[in-house]
C-alpha cells in the first residue's frame, strides 16, 4: 500500500492551510463542496485520519472510525435534504478507479436523476 503523502489537498484542506466549502464537521469526519462539481450537488466526505484509500481505510482504521464515518455519510445525505428522492456515494479507489487525491473520500452526488451507473471511456 502506497505511503500517506501529508502534503495531499485534502490533508491541507484539513490544516486549514486551503479553505473548504464546509457542510459538516464531526470528531472524525468532514465534508465539503467539491470544487468542480459534476452535479447540482456533490459534497466530499472525508475520515480526518491518515487514510490513502477506501482499501486503506476498510484494512486499517478503527471500528469506531468506521462507524463515525458511515453515519455521518448518512446524516449529511439528510441535512442536505438528498436523502428522498435519493442521492449517489462513490470512492474512487487507486489507479484503475481513477482516484486523484490520495486521502478516502467519498462522493455525494445528488440534485438531478443521475442515469445508469457507468464507466467512462478510455
Ligand atoms: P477523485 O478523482 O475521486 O480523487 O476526486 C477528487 C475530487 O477532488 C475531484 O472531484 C476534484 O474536483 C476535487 N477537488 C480537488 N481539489 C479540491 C479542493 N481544493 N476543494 C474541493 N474539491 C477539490
Amino acid at each position: 500500500m502506497q505511503d500517506y503523502d501529508h502534503n495531499n489537498i485534502f490533508a491541507r484542506i484539513l490544516r486549514g492551510e486551503i479553505p473548504c466549502r464546509k457542510v459538516y464537521e464531526d470528531a472524525h469526519v468532514l465534508a465539503f463542496h467539491d470544487i468542480h462539481p459534476q452535479a447540482p450537488t456533490h459534497v466530499l466526505v472525508i475520515p480526518k485520519g491518515a487514510y490513502v484509500s477506501f482499501d486503506d481505510f476498510s484494512a486499517t482504521a478503527p471500528a469506531e472510525e468506521i462507524a463515525a464515518f458511515m453515519r455521518a455519510v448518512g446524516q449529511i445525505a439528510r441535512d442536505l435534504g438528498v436523502a428522498e428522492p435519493g442521492y449517489r456515494i462513490l470512492a474512487n479507489t487507486g489507479l484503475n478507479g481513477g482516484q486523484e487525491v490520495p486521502h478516502f473520500h467519498l462522493h455525494l452526488f445528488a440534485g438531478r436523476r443521475l442515469g445508469r451507473m457507468v464507466v467512462a471511456a478510455e
